[in-house]
Formats: structure tokens, C-alpha cells, sequence
């Protein structure tokens, strides 16, 4: 594709859906791929809104005719990125946000490594159930047993966080959003895609805040979260 792919990737309950959503309303130039899946519709979502709301069946026949960009297995639902979502963002001339898994972004990126990847940890596994009790809740359909499984899925996400070139910790919403849109515009801007309203010192700050968000330079931040989930080896990076 033309444009830039942003990958951004979250455990489950990390307020990620909420970042995305503020980050479509702000950002212009920037389509997003709603993906297919065969989980039910949840609280009030809608059709083709949020996802394209499959049958397996039809899941697998679209993955058997090559239809899929990347797809995985996410708490026994599949999920899939169709390949149209890049010819589609490159015939508007926009950039593409994907919102997928760890196991989806790492298929994306073998593909395109040229990828913009970002990861959101939540601060600590408490704030996560937190957040999960209060979905469930919400929505009336989430189990404890489930949330149990949620949390035990994040911490195996959070082991993937070096594979990832942005970190966010999404601990006040509007910083967290306020980096994210700084990676977008700091990525095209390296790109020469300069944002015409924006004024020297703009630029000059949201490259700043971006480049605070880069993994070598997060990691006084991701530390205590790695440590808060029992991830043990922080050393790890490339
Ligand atoms: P949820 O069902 O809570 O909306 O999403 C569960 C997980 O599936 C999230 O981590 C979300 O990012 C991921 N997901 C959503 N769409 C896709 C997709 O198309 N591909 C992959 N690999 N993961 C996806």
C-alpha cells in the first residue's frame, strides 16, 4: 500500500477500543479495517460497524480463498483482516489502522515490515481486571472464569511487547491518546507528510512526545507494568 499500516495491539480490557475511537474522531486521512469475526455481537455493536459478524463456515471459506491479510484465534473466535482493507485505504490515498492481536500483528509484519507497530499495556493487572469487571458488567456477559482467562492471555501479550517499535501505557486516557496521535503525525511527518495547520513548534512537540513512546526510550515506564505481570525479563530487546 501507498500509505502507512499502523498496527496497534492491546490485551483485552487495555481501553484500546476507546484510544482507537479517539483517534479516528481526531485524525483525518486515516481508514480503518473492520475486521471479520465469529463472535457475537457484544452490548451494542453493529453489524459492519465495529466488525463484519460471520458465520465459521464462512470464515473459513473466505481463509481458504485467500481473502485474509492475517487471521487468529482469539478466546475460541476467529478474527481476520481482509486483504481488501489495504486497496481500499490506498485507493482513498489514506493511511490503514489495524486493530489486531499479537499473533495477527506478527503475521502483518513478516509481510510488511515497513509497519508502524504500537503496543497499550495497561498499568498493572489490577487496573486490567478492573477494567473487565466493569465490561462484564456493563455488558452482561462476561464470566469471572473468563475475566481469569483474560488476564492470564494479557500477560502472555505483554511478553510480545519487544516485538512492537511504539509503547503506550494506557493509564490516563488523554495522555495515552495524545501519544498516539503524536506516532501518527510523527510518522508522517518522517515521511514528508507534513500536516499543513501545524505550526513548527507543534510538529517540534509531538515528535518529542512520540519519540518518548519508542521502546528503547519507554522503557523506564514499561518496567514496573512487565513487573507487575510477572513478566520477568525486561532485557529482552532488539
Ligand atoms: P474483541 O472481541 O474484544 O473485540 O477483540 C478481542 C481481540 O481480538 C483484541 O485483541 C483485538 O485486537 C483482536 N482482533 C480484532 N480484530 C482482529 C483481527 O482482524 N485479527 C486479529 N488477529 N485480531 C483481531
Amino acid at each position: 500500500m501507498a500509505g502507512i499500516l499502523f498496527i496497534i495491539s492491546a490485551p483485552s480490557g487495555s481501553g484500546k477500543s476507546t484510544l482507537v475511537n479517539q483517534l479516528r474522531s481526531d485524525v483525518s486521512g486515516l481508514d480503518f479495517s473492520i475486521s471479520y469475526t465469529t463472535r457475537e455481537p457484544r452490548g451494542s455493536e453493529q453489524q459492519g460497524r465495529e466488525y463484519h459478524y460471520i458465520d465459521r463456515s464462512t470464515f473459513e471459506r473466505m481463509k481458504r480463498d485467500n481473502e485474509f491479510l492475517e487471521s487468529a484465534d482469539v478466546f475460541d473466535n476467529l478474527y481476520g483482516t481482509a486483504r481488501h482493507a489495504l486497496t481500499d485505504a490506498a485507493k482513498h490515498g489514506n493511511d490503514l489502522l489495524l486493530d489486531i492481536d499479537v499473533q495477527g500483528a506478527d503475521q502483518v509484519r513478516r509481510q510488511m515490515p515497513e509497519s508502524v507497530n504500537i503496543f497499550v499495556m495497561p498499568p498493572t493487572p489490577e487496573v486490567l481486571a478492573m477494567r473487565l469487571r466493569n465490561r462484564s458488567r456493563a455488558e452482561g456477559s462476561i464470566s469471572e472464569e473468563k475475566i481469569q482467562l483474560r488476564l492470564k492471555k494479557a500477560r502472555v501479550e505483554i511478553e510480545n511487547y519487544n516485538e512492537y517499535g511504539y509503547i503506550l501505557v494506557n493509564d490516563v486516557l488523554d495522555h495515552a491518546v495524545e501519544e498516539l496521535e503524536a506516532i501518527v503525525a510523527s510518522e508522517r511527518f518522517q515521511r514528508g507528510q507534513q500536516s499543513r495547520s501545524a505550526s513548527g513548534e507543534d510538529i517540534k512537540r509531538l515528535l518529542a512526545i512520540a519519540d518518548r513512546c519508542r521502546r528503547g526510550n519507554a522503557m523506564e515506564r514499561v518496567i514496573p507494568v512487565l513487573t507487575a505481570f510477572g513478566v520477568a525479563e525486561p532485557a529482552r530487546t532488539r
